[in-house]
């Protein structure tokens, strides 16, 4: 780490806890100091000491354009000449909900918040509300945000900082919340009958992202769609992370399952902050001021996240944006299969569409458990290898990496090289 990062660290650590604004930007997965970034431009970004990296975090998945991508700005600049939030109601809004429910037909009406933590939070109460039952089931691994009742087993931060739950959450609210192993809905099953009509909903990363990239065993979806049904319990699909992502109607088009509710986030906002609930009219229809349950915020819809929101999806909507991104991660995939296969280093690279995550493993990685058996010390070398090579990967092994449509043939080229390097730095650092 250069000497600005490191003064910038000390003075961060002097008002700031452990110097971060979210624990998953310090390198507490890999060691070390976190980088600080000045600026980021396309596939790169660049540090507080001007070293230049290729980037594969994109802001933990927001940036599906890459940095700073011109439409993005120049819809900023407008709406900064016209003000930057007003409290009131706007027409850009409302174009950005329709183009959210044009694209997910689970979708009929869909409410703008501020962050994932606030779509699934709301969600969830929204999920309580209309079903009139207090019991959530979750997944070990997947993370839903930092609200009480989703930070149990939550994956992403906690599993990188070796946390059991938070303290701070009443046992009363997480007594309510049962989490279950991913990728099985036996278990599902003989919960949803054990806990007969209390449950008010399963909520599910679709494709996992948060205890790195898990895809859905063949079926699991489905299987949840017909058990949920079956026992007057909520589907929520957290898409926080794979909505326009995985497809431009996330991981419910790519899956063909349609859930009673959606979270989205992340790329919706175009780098600014924007999150999304959202389902059906009869389930919408509770929320307030057309229903009773009250969920509200001072700055939801803001004018300036909601502009950058619209450029974002406007331009994912040209053709060819998903095959770009499929081919772009494919390569890069492959090429990390060989470089790992050279160097004699076993992986397993788990990738759906543009999200992905080298485990370092010789377990196939299905579930939280399996994730575990990755050698988070072997990953910490191989972060760090990279990171000298100028490629910046997630600092944690327990988190999904991105490819956008910003990266060039020449930049997984050139990752694909970096690694080859990296994996055998991996194996020669052994003791
Ligand atoms: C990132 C993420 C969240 C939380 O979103 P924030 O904007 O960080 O609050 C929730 N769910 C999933 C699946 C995520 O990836």
């Amino acid at each position: 780490m250069g000497k600005r990062s490191k003064e910038l660290f000390v003075r961060a650590g002097r008002c700031i806890p452990g110097g971060v604004n979210s624990p998953v930007r310090a390198f507490h997965g890999v060691g070390g100091d976190p980088l600080f970034i000045r600026s980021g431009r396309g596939s790169r970004m660049t540090d507080a000491d001007g070293v230049s990296y290729i980037d594969y975090v994109g802001s933990w998945g927001p940036l599906i354009h890459g940095h700073a991508p011109a439409a993005v700005k120049t819809a900023l600049r407008a709406q900064i000449s016209l003000g930057t939030s007003f409290g009131a109601s706007t027409e850009s809004e409302v174009i950005l909900a329709e183009m959210i429910c044009r694209a997910f037909p689970s979708i009929e009406k869909v409410r703008l918040v501020n962050s994932g933590t606030e779509a699934t939070m709301s969600a969830i109460r929204l999920a309580r509300a209309f079903t009139g039952r207090n019991r959530i089931i979750k997944f070990d691994g997947c993370y839903h945000g930092h609200a009480d009742s989703l930070l149990v087993k939550a994956g992403s931060g906690v599993a990188t900082l070796g946390l059991p739950d938070s303290p701070g959450v009443p046992q009363e609210v997480s007594g309510l919340t049962t989490s279950l192993p991913y990728n099985d809905a036996e278990i599902v099953q003989r919960a949803l009958e054990h806990y007969r009509s209390e449950v008010a909903a399963v909520i599910v990363e679709p494709v996992a992202g948060n205890m790195g990239t898990v895809p859905p065993a063949k079926g699991f979806l489905q299987k949840l769609r017909k058990l949920t049904r079956e026992h007057g319990t909520l589907l929520i699909f957290d898409e926080v992370m794979t909505g326009f992502r995985l497809a431009y109607g996330g991981a419910q088009e790519m899956y063909g399952v349609k859930p009673d509710l959606a979270c989205l986030g992340k790329i919706i906002g175009g780098g600014l902050p924007v999150g999304a609930y959202g389902g059906n009219q009869a389930i919408m229809s509770w929320v307030a001021p057309q229903g009773k349950m009250y969920q509200a915020g001072t700055l939801s819809g803001n004018p300036l996240a909601v502009a950058a929101g619209i450029a974002a999806l406007k331009a994912l909507k040209k053709p060819g944006s998903y095959s770009r991104l499929e081919q772009m991660s494919a390569a890069l995939e492959q090429g990390l299969v060989r470089a790992a296969a050279m160097a004699g280093v076993p992986v397993q690279i788990n990738r759906v569409g543009s999200m992905f995550t080298v485990f370092f493993t010789t377990t196939r990685v299905t579930d939280y458990l399996s994730a575990l058996t990755s050698d988070t010390a072997r990953y910490g070398r191989f972060f760090h290898a990279l990171l000298e090579r100028g490629v910046y990967l997630a600092p944690s092994q327990f988190e999904a990496c991105f490819v956008s449509l910003a990266h060039s043939r020449r930049d997984i080229d050139a990752t694909i090289r970096a690694a080859g390097e990296a994996l055998r730095v991996v194996v020669s650092d052994q003791p």
